[in-house]
């Protein structure tokens, strides 16, 4: 099944800057962990945002979940949002908030109104982050404040709040590029585990092609804003 539909996706930061997104298509089945590869400045994450249209397409179409993106309104775009899960580089933790807190604002969708909503959070929500967080491994650091934790530490608080929105598909923009490679390692093998066993499909821009190909089944690589790759990970070719 489609969950993901991007045909010749383009994209202008400004009406006469350079074209980031040239004509981009893909698609993302039910079943696929997608690395999306490219050097920096491919436009990677451009695309990534265009899917839950935190950046405005300026041409092409994408699908999620059925839905066009492009055509929704305010409230049908925050409803579709619901079902995505976002994990970031740079983790995007509130930091003088505690662990349990930032996972907790992931029923919010990340940007909602903070202020001192958890204590009033449903007991099932709790017991939801608490299953997350024991999953991630972060049992003892359930009160410590986000900036107390390692880089590693802090992505898995990242992983548990989205997982807080059941999503239907996991966005991660570069989610180890901020962490050593042993770290990296750890951290993709517990996301992509985790994915795998709920049955959720993900899509990831990764610039470690070798963590792509160990972690995904599926490669399509970027350049200048334009495809130069899409296939199965056993497929891809050094010169690729
Ligand atoms: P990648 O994720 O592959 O490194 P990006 O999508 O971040 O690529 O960037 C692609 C290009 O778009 C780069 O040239 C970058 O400078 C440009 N770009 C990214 N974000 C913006 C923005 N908000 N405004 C203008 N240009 C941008
Ligand atoms: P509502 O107030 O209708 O319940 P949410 O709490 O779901 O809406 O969303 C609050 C804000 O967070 C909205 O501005 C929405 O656009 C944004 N948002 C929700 N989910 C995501 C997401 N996955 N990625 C980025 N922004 C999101």
């Amino acid at each position: 099944m489609s969950v993901l539909s991007v045909k010749d996706l383009r994209v202008r930061y400004s009406a006469n800057g350079p074209e980031i997104l040239k004509g981009i298509s893909f698609e993302l089945q039910s079943d696929d962990f997608l690395a999306m590869i490219g050097p920096s400045g491919a436009g990677k994450s451009t695309l990534i945002r265009c899917i839950n249209r935190l950046v405005e397409p300026t041409g092409g179409e994408i699908v999620l979940l059925g839905e066009d993106v492009r055509a929704l309104r305010p409230s049908e775009l925050r409803r579709l949002r619901r079902n995505v899960g976002m994990i970031f580089q740079e983790f995007n933790l509130i930091n003088r908030m505690s662990v349990m807190d930032n996972v907790l604002s992931g029923r919010l969708g990340y940007t909602g109104n903070l202020r001192s909503l958890f204590r009033h959070f449903p007991k099932k929500d709790i017991e939801k982050a608490l299953y997350y967080l024991d999953r991630v491994g972060l049992t003892d650091h359930v009160d410590k404040r986000a900036d107390a934790l390692s880089g590693g530490q802090r992505q898995r608080v990242g992983i548990a709040r989205a997982l807080m929105q059941t999503p239907k598909l996991l966005l991660l923009d570069e989610p180890t590029s901020a962490l050593d490679p042993k770290i990296s390692r750890e951290v993709m093998a517990l996301i992509m585990g985790i994915a795998k066993e709920l049955g959720v499909p993900a899509l990831c821009n990764i610039h470690d092609v070798q963590l792509a190909k160990e972690f995904c089944n599926r490669i399509v690589g970027l350049q200048d804003g334009v495809k130069k790759f899409d296939g199965e990970t056993a497929t891809l070719r050094d010169r690729d």
